[in-house]
């Protein structure tokens, strides 16, 4: 008797022809999130099914792979199981009567058997086994109670060349395996919001690349630290991240000695976007990602975001953009990055804020301050680009 864990997607399986592209992806991420876990682990894909099969002999935490799987978009749910091989009914009888002893001991449960029968050349159908399985179960253990409707315990048996069985289903993320809808550069700073919009994409099977602006010596190693510990935990999600660091100080400088100080932000916004372009354009991705959300400072009402996205020509996704502070937060504390995003380190925009920034900036004043930066801001920007630290980050 092998235990497997036999993982179940909704979404990918309906993409007809593409199928077998999201398998492949939904394999790829499966190994990947299980590089970090104790133990030898093949990850198999078998007539339509994927499932990982913990290698013969070896010692791993049954915990410790639940969380990883938790962790890969695309899996719905997934269930711990047993495959036998096909040595008769009775046998398979035996064999299931002492897993449910073993996993539900004398207690009072209602159950369901759920047979499928894909072996067509299995001598009983489904129905059959539905019926005969229950009643030798109720045989066996006295405290078990059939439901049909709303069973306790949903036992489900599969037939195939081999037979598994299981009842505990584990929820998933949901969500499309990594790699499977293009790439976009997220903009990710130390704060609660980026992580969040970069999972919350990732989640939908884009790819994240990632730009952080930091302004040394006005923000520490330890603020850019912090960063890269971010795109850590987001990447044990996405797959690896691709992680530009851009040194931003000069610029930030030249904005704040020519331009009013009630318009820094904003400002320094479109150039942050205007870098985050370029470096998106060389990493073919196909759009930028913002952790903003209307209204909650005033870099991000909607004549600042306005003002932002004016300087954009790719889609800028904000998929936190509807969301409040506290809901962000929820989700922060469960992917793991709030307790990060919180640590006390200065932030390259925080440095140069105005006390009382523009809450609805006038395109036209914006242009008029920009044209300020003429002739010295082009060659900063090129420096900037060309300075600019990049590693890959990743979970393993
Ligand atoms: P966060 O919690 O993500 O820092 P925030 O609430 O602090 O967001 P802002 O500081 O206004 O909001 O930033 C808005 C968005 O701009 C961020 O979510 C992020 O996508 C981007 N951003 C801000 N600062 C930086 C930075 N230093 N490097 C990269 N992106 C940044
Ligand atoms: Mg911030």
């Amino acid at each position: 008797m092998k235990k497997i864990y036999l993982i179940k997607y909704g979404e990918i399986a309906i993409k007809g022809k593409n199928r077998h592209l999201f398998e492949d992806a939904l394999v790829r991420q499966i190994v990947y999130a299980l590089k970090p876990v104790d133990g030898d682990f093949y990850v198999r894909k078998v007539q339509g099914r994927i499932y990982v099969e913990p290698d013969e002999g070896t010692d791993y935490y049954e915990e410790e792979l639940i969380e990883a799987l938790k962790n890969v978009f695309g899996i719905v749910a997934f269930c711990p199981a047993y495959i036998v091989p096909d040595e008769g009914f009775e046998k398979l009888t035996d064999t299931i009567i002492s897993y449910m002893k073993e996993k539900y001991g004398t207690g009072e449960h209602t159950f369901k058997v759920n047979a499928r029968r894909a072996n067509k050349k299995y001598p009983m159908d489904s129905m059959e086994i539905n019926a005969s399985l229950g009643e030798k179960l109720l045989d066996a253990m006295p405290n078990l109670k059939v439901d049909v409707h709303d069973p306790e315990v949903l036992l489900s048996v599969e037939v195939r060349e081999e037979i598994n069985f299981y009842s505990e289903e584990i929820p998933g993320p949901g969500g499309m395996p990594s790699g499977t809808s293009g790439r976009a550069m997220l903009l990710l700073s130390g704060g609660i919001d980026s992580p969040v919009a970069g999972y919350m994409i990732g989640k939908r099977g884009v790819t994240i690349d990632a730009v952080y602006f930091h302004a040394p010596p006005y923000t520490s190693e330890r603020a850019k630290q912090k960063v890269v510990d971010l795109a850590r935990i987001v990447s044990k999600f996405t797959g690896p991240i691709k992680l530009h660091i851009v040194n931003f100080t000069d610029m930030q400088l030249n904005i704040y000695e020519k331009c009013p100080h009630d318009e820094l932000t904003i400002i320094m916004r479109r150039y942050m976007m205007r870098i985050a372009e370029h470096f998106a354009e060389e990493c073919g991705d196909l759009g930028l990602i913002t952790g903003e959300s209307i209204g909650q400072v005033a870099s991000q009402t909607m004549q600042s975001l306005m003002a932002t996205n004016e300087v954009c020509t790719l889609p800028v996704y904000r998929p936190l953009i509807g969301m409040d502070k506290q809901e962000i937060v929820t989700v922060s504390e469960k992917i793991g990055t709030y307790e990060t995003s919180i640590l006390p380190f200065e932030d390259c925009c925080t440095i140069f804020v105005a006390k009382h920034p523009v809450t609805k900036p006038r395109l036209k004043n914006i242009h008029f301050s920009e044209e300020k930066l003429t002739g010295s801001m082009e060659e900063l920007f090129d420096k900037a680009i060309e300075t600019t630290e990049i590693i890959t980050v990743s979970a393993e």
